[in-house]
């Protein structure tokens, strides 16, 4: 039987630190990555034939669970008719309809490969839109990685010591304006300063990149209302919270609609899709409607759209979201009982379908400052305890943790027991 650490050093040899996206290298976990064979439900199955409850969920997409059979069926049913065509196909007016169903706000969209082209190519639209250059982003935020948003940026970038990019042109980087999270008085001084100048707000509204922080009250209602005092564009990046928050994102969920919305993950069911979409008058500049440029050899592809509508279609179940809060609150309090009795200073966030665990003597954590100033040893202990006892997370104190519908109480009460233990040992 061939093992995940001699996979790794294999892949070494021709991939960059053998991984194709950062997180995954496990990096200041101190240990190789686990290779992953299949995955069934809730469960991940590693090469060398380990079950773990999986809480990364493939970065968000599997809210109901891995290999799920009626996705699945979807993606077959289409096989067969061919892989891409490059021409219109009326699955992709299917995904759109549903899309401007779900969330009201998107009166148009348009289908990308990933969350990187959502969010970029709706900077390009709000750039295009105002005449303005300037965008404004938070702090520990993470939108993908084009070059204007890899600054100060949150997930992998932070994560390996580089929240902005070497890369990244200085006469590019200068017209991207970073606030800290949160922090609405700092938002509406930067806006009586250049407010004139900004042609975009980017912002996760509930920040998922550096482990799980929910806006404060007041926060993206701040947001709208500097946007619509300067004309500035309001972007909800909703790439994590969307479709998991609540059905119709954490727009639904904080009832603050954007101006523009990007999606990713879920939307594509686990197969490599974006989307980008908004105001009608807004959009109507983009190509070839109007003279923004955007477009995709490969976007909207029938099997994607194949496999996100029927994902769209099973969490579209009335009740399956407060189902899906509740599991987390489950899990979220259970860690936290855990973690005080064995004397462990840790607090949990959550906001629908993610959470977060954080290992803290605060009683909140809002912002990236008071992320970063957690003790990562102490997740790193954590996340290896449980690794051990059969319980994958992101390997990373900057990432939120997702839950699906797959999930039973035994699958929780198996991480609680594990957590437990772990806790105990951390406490000696
Ligand atoms: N925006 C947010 C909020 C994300 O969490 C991510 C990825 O994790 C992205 C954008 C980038 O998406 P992708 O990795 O599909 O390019």
């Amino acid at each position: 039987m061939i093992t995940s650490a001699q996979l790794f050093e294999l892949a070494c040899r021709h991939i960059p630190g053998g991984v194709n996206s950062p997180v995954r290298a496990f990096k200041g976990m101190q240990r190789p990555p686990v290779f992953i064979e299949r995955a069934q439900g809730a469960y991940l199955f590693d090469v060398e034939g380990q079950r773990y409850v999986d809480y990364v969920g493939s970065w968000g997409p599997m809210i109901t669970g891995h290999a799920d059979p009626e996705v699945l069926s979807a993606v077959r049913s289409r096989l067969d008719a061919g892989l891409s065509f490059g021409t219109p196909t009326a699955i992709e007016t299917s995904m759109a309809e549903l899309i401007c169903e779900i969330i009201p706000s998107i009166e148009l969209v348009r289908m990308v490969n990933s969350g990187t082209e959502a969010t970029m190519s709706a900077i390009r639209l709000a750039r295009g839109y105002t005449g303005r250059d300037k965008i404004v982003k938070f702090e520990g935020n993470y939108h993908g990685h084009s070059d204007s948003l890899l600054v100060k940026a949150g997930s992998g970038a932070l994560t390996h010591g580089e929240p902005s990019s070497p890369g990244v042109p200085a006469s590019l980087a200068e017209h991207t304006v970073t606030l800290p999270y949160n922090d609405s008085e700092a938002v509406r001084e930067c806006f009586a300063e250049i407010g004139d100048q900004v042609a975009c707000i980017i912002v996760e509204p509930v920040a998922g990149n550096m482990n799980c922080i929910p806006p404060l009250p007041g926060f993206l209602e701040t947001l709208r209302a500097v946007c619509d005092e300067y004309t500035s564009v309001l972007i909800f990046d909703e790439v994590m919270t969307g479709f998991r928050v609540a059905l119709g994102g954490a727009q639904a969920h904080y009832g603050v609609t954007p101006d523009l919305t990007c999606l990713g993950k879920i939307v594509g069911g686990g197969m490599p899709v974006g989307a980008f979409g908004g105001r009608r008058e807004i959009m109507q500049q983009i190509s070839p409607l109007g003279p923004v440029y955007q477009a995709g050899t490969l976007a909207g592809n029938p099997l994607a759209m194949a496999a996100g509508i029927a994902l769209l279609g099973k969490i579209r179940q009335p009740g399956f979201h407060q189902a899906l809060a509740q599991r987390v609150d489950t899990l979220c309090d259970g860690l936290s009982e855990r973690a005080a009795s064995a004397g462990v200073e840790m607090l949990t966030q959550r906001a629908g379908g993610m959470f977060g665990v954080f290992f803290t003597g605060q009683s909140r954590v809002d912002n990236f400052a008071q992320a970063t100033a957690c003790d990562g040893e102490a997740f790193r202990r954590f996340f290896t305890g449980m690794l051990e006892h059969g319980v994958y997370l992101a390997p990373s104190a900057y990432e939120a943790g997702f839950l699906s519908s797959a999930h039973t109480p035994e699958d929780i009460q198996v991480t609680l027991d594990a957590a437990e233990k772990v806790f105990m040992a951390m406490a000696r």
